[in-house]
């Protein structure tokens, strides 16, 4: 079969604002506005390595600064490029619009396997990368905060935020350069898992609507209901972990870089981690069925389809063979302009990227709050006092069941909440009041209006207004 032609990802993008932007009386040149990447900054850097001298491609894009400063991760894959950096930075642009982060949107990414190289020649690499942008105002706290994405994570971050602090040494705001730092390097409880999280309180939120649960074909609530993920990466696998392991969700299949397992009985998704940390992917183990072409257990019948790897993997190829009634995308961009078409037509419920996943900037909203205000999280207002207070309080009440003054009994229990077990609940509370309120907003667009039949429309017509907004507000 002649392959079909697939838009790139920045054009798929587009194609999908277009849609939305078509629906709203925005003067065309502010369209624009809000459209256009902003600028991208790419940067070719050597690294003498093993004996000779490297050279790394790496990018930084800009999409939209009418708020400062603009966030986004950065990626470390061999696919990097600049039409796929400027697409995921108008994706945050979008984000967080939708989830009220104050925040401007912006991505990068560095061509290069992580796997190839020692962890000491990562963190040259990493460093030198850093030193770059950093040079560029393009890692900065006031105006541009990177974050983890694809094959970065806190390790990376916390040689970013070292070498902000030696280029910048008397800023005392070194450490909001970049969130999703380790907890004891200045970083928040629950942002590794932040994303994941986001993921199910997403589809909590939208199980708590039982007409929107009709619209994909399904009635219940997520108990029992048949799973497949694409991805145990740090999204994917918290996802799936915490769906199976609190709401009663059913993992049937989990697809790999390696190839898929498939057990009608439900996959363990921890012991499945641990067989990928171990061997490397997938293959050989002891349970489910294996086949090398994994992303044919896309097309498996299932209740939830959770793409949570890479773009584009639901295309003009297969989209029409998707059998999942709902797929709520927890990567960027994995449902391609034209399989979207598909399966509005088939009458799938997509669960749109810019919400689903909007759980790891939310909670990098936090990190970046903490580090500024130099205060431990959850000593900032009176609200965040008063809440941290009903926990301890309620966690002295269970614990104290007849036992007498806890306080007095246990001085090492109000030591640990003194220290941050506060901390991980208002990050939770915080994260599920910001899925919940987004999920409204763009309910209230797909269920208000006639022309709008689908979610992914209600977030862009939601997070374009916003945008609109804010540039109106600047006087432009
Ligand atoms: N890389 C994540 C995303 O795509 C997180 C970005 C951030 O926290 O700034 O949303």
């Amino acid at each position: 079969m002649a392959a079909k032609r697939e838009p790139t990802f920045r054009e798929s993008v587009d194609l999908m604002f277009n849609r939305a932007v078509a629906l709203t009386d925005l003067a065309p040149g502010l369209e624009e506005k809000v459209r256009v990447c902003n600028a991208t900054y790419t940067v070719r850097f050597g690294v003498r390595l093993r004996g000779q001298i490297h050279t790394f491609t790496g990018y930084r894009s800009v999409h939209s600064e009418h708020m400062e400063p603009v966030k986004g991760g950065i990626r470390y894959a061999m696919g990097v490029n600049q039409d796929e950096v400027e697409a995921l930075a108008a994706l945050m642009t979008y984000k967080c619009a939708l989830a009220e982060v104050p925040f401007g949107g912006s991505k990068g990414g560095l061509r290069i396997d992580p796997r190839e190289w020692e962890e000491h020649e990562l963190e040259m690499i990493t460093r030198r990368f850093a030193y770059e942008l950093i040079k560029r105002d393009l890692i900065h706290p006031a105006q541009n905060v990177p974050a983890p994405d694809m094959g970065t994570g806190e390790r990376e971050m916390a040689w970013i935020a070292d070498q902000y602090k030696r280029m910048a040494t008397t800023d005392i705001n070194y450490r909001a350069c970049v969130t999703g730092k380790p907890v004891n390097g200045g970083g928040i409880q629950g942002r590794t898992e932040a994303t994941g999280r986001g993921v199910q309180y997403a589809l909590r939120e939208f199980f708590r609507h039982p007409e929107d649960v009709a619209e994909a074909g399904l009635s219940g609530t997520l108990d029992g209901k048949r799973v497949v993920v694409q991805g145990l990466g740090n999204v994917g696998y918290h996802a799936a972990k915490f769906l199976s392991e609190e709401d009663g969700c059913k993992v049937v299949a989990i697809i790999e870089r390696d190839g898929g397992l498939l057990d009608e009985d439900g996959l363990d998704v921890e012991e499945v981690r641990n067989w990928i940390a171990r061997h490397g992917g997938v293959d050989g183990y002891p349970q489910g069925r294996y086949v090398r072409d994994g992303t044919k257990y896309l097309e498996h019948d299932c209740d939830i389809l959770i793409p949570a790897a890479l773009e584009g993997v639901i295309n003009l190829e297969n989209a029409e063979r998707i059998k999942a009634p709902l797929i709520i995308e927890a990567a960027n961009g994995p449902v391609t302009a034209g399989a979207d078409d598909i399966l509005r037509h088939k009458g799938t419920v997509i669960i749109p990227d810019m919400y689903a996943n909007a759980g790891g900037v939310t909670v990098s909203y936090f990190e970046w709050v903490k580090n500024l205000s130099h205060i431990r999280f959850g000593r900032i207002g009176r609200r965040q006092e008063e809440a941290r207070h009903d926990l301890i309080v309620r966690e002295l009440e269970r614990l104290n069941r007849g036992i007498g003054d806890v306080w007095e009994m246990s001085p090492d229990f109000k030591q640990k909440y003194l220290r941050g077990a506060g901390e991980l609940e208002l990050v939770r509370s915080g994260l599920d009041d910001t899925m919940r309120s987004a999920y409204q907003a763009m309910r209230e667009v797909w269920r208000g209006r006639e022309d709008v039949t689908d979610l992914r429309t209600a977030a862009y017509l939601v997070a374009i207004a916003r945008v609109a907004e804010s540039y109106r507000a600047m006087g432009l």
